[in-house]
């Protein structure tokens, strides 16, 4: 794929630079519209929280950001092309639709009663990578798919089925949710099995286990590591992501792996009590300000981390849809 589509305009991977792979500025539960004006009222507010955590971002050497909310979790790319153009922190927008359990699975499953759901999801996704989201014009630069804790329900596998169509169709790479660190094995199976080469897939949470057998089966067929959740100490504890973390780049899989913290800066509808002091590091700097810190205490190369930080996420996207000799 030549170039990258973000919310303000396509790029070139080379314009990149240092990239959170998983953020997000806004999420809301589908049911989130019941509180729609609240939304509304709030919306100034949340612009600013957000320019003012990206403007943060950016004095720390960020210079591009992905957000990859899917269609149903109150995604809104209006807000990201604002956020951008106030701040010249690029973002980058997902097509792709999320879990069976928390997402908006009624419509599709609907549809797929009477025709090819697998087609249909395909379509929306090609769609917002090609033509935009809604009437916006703003086109999707990364397709996303998630599955449930120790399963891949029947819905979750057309999706995953859907995302990989689009995928050989555009080019566009696939970014992944997984659950509790599991099924990221399977995830792959069924991508791959779909003809999506395994570099153009990014096992998103994959710091959600510290099972080493399990990261190396997926290093192993070429596939990268979203340690995605620093920070997030309500799902896995930090200190097993840094040993994790530490182990693989100690055996070199620095080429496969990528760093973010998946950060909700807004809530739609009435925000979740979470006492700040619950996780003080979910905040979107983790990484610049203690991670990567830690990691050159623990002598990690400055070679190594700009390796996870920009040329990854530079090869992921100039190499999905690029068949490796
Ligand atoms: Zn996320």
């Amino acid at each position: 794929m030549k170039q990258i589509q973000t919310v303000t305009g396509p790029i070139e991977p080379s314009e990149l630079g240092t990239t959170l792979m998983h953020e997000h500025l806004m999420i809301g539960w589908p049911g989130w519209e019941a509180e729609a004006p609240a939304d509304r009222a709030a919306r100034r507010e949340y612009t600013k929280r957000c320019v003012d955590r990206m403007l943060e971002l950016r004095d720390l050497g960020l210079a591009t950001f992905l957000d990859p909310c899917p269609i149903d979790l109150g995604r809104d790319v209006e807000l990201m092309a604002e956020v951008a153009q106030a701040t010249r922190v690029r973002i980058v927008c997902a097509t792709g639709l999320y879990k069976e359990d928390q997402g908006a699975p009624a419509y599709f499953k609907f549809r797929a009663q009477f025709g090819d759901g697998v087609k249909e999801m395909t379509d929306v996704f090609i769609r917002e990578l090609t033509e935009g989201v809604g009437e916006t014009g703003i086109r999707a630069g990364v397709i996303k798919v998630a599955t449930s804790a120790h399963k891949i329900t029947p819905y979750e596998e057309m999706v995953l089925r859907a995302a990989a169509h689009a995928h050989r169709e555009t080019g566009v790479p696939i970014t992944t949710h997984t659950d509790e660190g599991t099924m990221g094995v399977e995830q792959l199976d069924i991508l791959t099995g779909e003809g999506v080469a395994p570099h153009a897939i990014i096992v998103g949470h994959s710091d959600g286990s510290s099972d080493l057998h399990y990261h190396l089966s997926m290093l192993d067929r070429g596939a990268y590591l979203g340690f995605d959740r620093f920070g997030l100490e309500l799902l896995h504890p930090d200190r097993e992501r840094h040993a994790a973390l530490m182990g693989l780049l100690g055996l070199d899989f620095e080429r496969q792996i990528v760093l973010s913290h998946d950060t909700v800066w807004c809530w739609r509808g009435r925000p979740p009590i979470l006492p700040p002091e619950m996780m003080p590091d979910w905040q979107p700097t983790h990484v610049f300000r203690k991670v990567i810190p830690r990691l050159r205490a623990a002598g990690v190369s400055q070679e190594k981390i700009t390796t996870m930080l920009v040329e990854n996420p530079r090869r992921y996207f100039a190499e999905s849809g690029v068949v490796r000799a």
